[in-house]
């Protein structure tokens, strides 16, 4: 398992079913900054890399052993966090300690070779979840209208 520099706020925990992610160690307030996607700049996309800006791809992925926190942020269709200035992952509301640290996955941009559609099954239980993970071009005019505020201004213009 890889780790990641110690952080105040989030650890790895095992999610079940859905593997392994990123928990709150504390309480964590609405728009508290909760790390900040690091890695190297990477011209094509992997799994596990988050797009920060139009045309700025960040691998998490330092060696066998070391990755940095947004390796393990999962995606959720009802998310308690988000990304926005350029990879600041901020709570979109109050996260209890225990409470998984996830982000919509469309609000970061669209999907690429990477992932290929029969790979994006969701089991994020929510009771908005379609049962697949949506990139932005692929959000209802609800969730589009329910993550405006939480989109960043690059991935609207996708
Ligand atoms: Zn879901």
């Amino acid at each position: 398992m890889k780790l990641f520099a110690s952080n105040e706020l989030v650890e790895v925990s095992n999610l079940p079913p859905r593997g392994l992610g990123l928990v709150a160690k504390r309480d964590i307030h609405k728009e508290e900054v909760i790390f900040i996607i690091s890695g190297r700049v990477i011209q094509t996309p992997t799994r596990y890399s988050a797009p920060i800006a139009k045309g700025v791809t960040i691998d998490p992925v330092i060696s066998d052993e070391l990755c940095t926190e947004v390796y393990y942020l999962n995606h959720s269709c009802d998310p308690s966090a988000y990304v926005r200035d350029g990879g600041l992952c901020v709570a979109m509301r109050d996260i209890r300690a225990g409470e998984e640290v996830a982000i919509h996955y469309g609000t970061l941009g669209i999907f690429g070779d990477e992932w290929k559609p029969s790979e994006r099954q969701c089991l994020c239980g929510a009771a908005s979840c379609p049962g697949w993970i949506h990139g932005y071009n692929e959000l209802s005019p609800e969730e589009k209208e329910r993550f405006e505020n939480f989109t960043q201004a690059w991935v609207k213009e996708l």
